[in-house]
């Protein structure tokens, strides 16, 4: 599970200081979380303004079941 900046993103870049882990870097379309540093806080999606930050469950293994 891990949080993520999604196209929403328009680069005001409210998140940043507010990131203790310093996981949110900027990029040249949209802002980026390095799932290295991020510590699932959630502080990021609470003061996107834009709700540009989404969580997302880890995408399940598919094949698996038969
Ligand atoms: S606060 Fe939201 S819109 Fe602003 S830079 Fe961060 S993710 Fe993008
Ligand atoms: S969830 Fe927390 S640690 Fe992860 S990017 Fe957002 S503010 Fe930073």
């Amino acid at each position: 599970m891990a949080y993520r900046i999604t196209s929403g993103c328009v680069q005001c870049n409210v998140c940043i200081p507010g990131c203790e882990s310093n996981a949110i870097s900027q990029g040249s379309d949209q802002n980026t979380i390095d799932p290295a540093l991020c510590v699932n806080c959630g502080v990021c999606a609470a003061n996107c303004p834009f709700e540009a930050i989404v969580f997302e469950e880890e995408s399940v293994a598919v094949g698996s079941q038969d």
